[in-house]
């Protein structure tokens, strides 16, 4: 007779942006991990090798295959918002509608997510957050979410501006 399956992990509680403390199974927890104030932090794979950064986070380069030394690396926020749909059918755990699309960051990464918050458009910076990506009976999934950002970086740098004043 085959073994119960184990128990879901359950972690830490982790807090949501609205504050609420939320125990569950976390979405790849390699890739990602909670900061302060509900926010969150996504985390890639950076190869010593080829220098590829990978997201979600992997044992092996997908570009040139190595599997040693692959560090962990904090992606830098905020995204800007390269793509976004609204999805209008729910799902088992999913209330529809909700947003979905995709989110560029630094170092060439671009990463599909959920929308929450706010709405937000193409080209719009978004921070990450932690949300309840999907209901289930035992505990929800957890994961990263893309919401419009509270403080976005300015879209020229600054040092590019031209000089005011003497
Ligand atoms: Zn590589």
């Amino acid at each position: 007779m085959a073994e119960p399956s184990p128990p879901v992990r359950s972690p830490e509680p982790v807090r949501l942006p609205d504050g609420r403390e939320v125990r569950g199974r976390p979405l790849l927890p390699d890739s990602w991990r909670p900061l302060a104030a509900g926010r969150c932090e996504l985390l890639a794979t950076r190869c010593p090798r080829c220098a590829a950064l990978t997201f979600p986070a992997a044992q092996i380069c997908p570009r040139c295959w190595n599997r040693d030394a692959l560090t962990a690396e904090a992606v830098p926020g905020p995204g800007t918002v390269y793509a976004i749909s609204t999805v209008r059918t729910s799902e088992p755990g999913i209330e529809a509608p909700y947003r979905i699309g995709y989110a560029d960051f630094a170092g060439g990464l671009r990463i599909c997510g959920r929308f929450t918050g706010p709405e937000v458009d193409v080209n719009e910076a978004v921070d990450v957050v932690v949300a309840v990506l999907r209901e289930e009976p035992e505990a929800p999934l957890l994961g990263w979410a893309f919401r419009k950002a509270a403080f976005p970086e300015p879209a020229i740098p600054e040092a590019a501006l031209p000089k005011t004043g003497a």
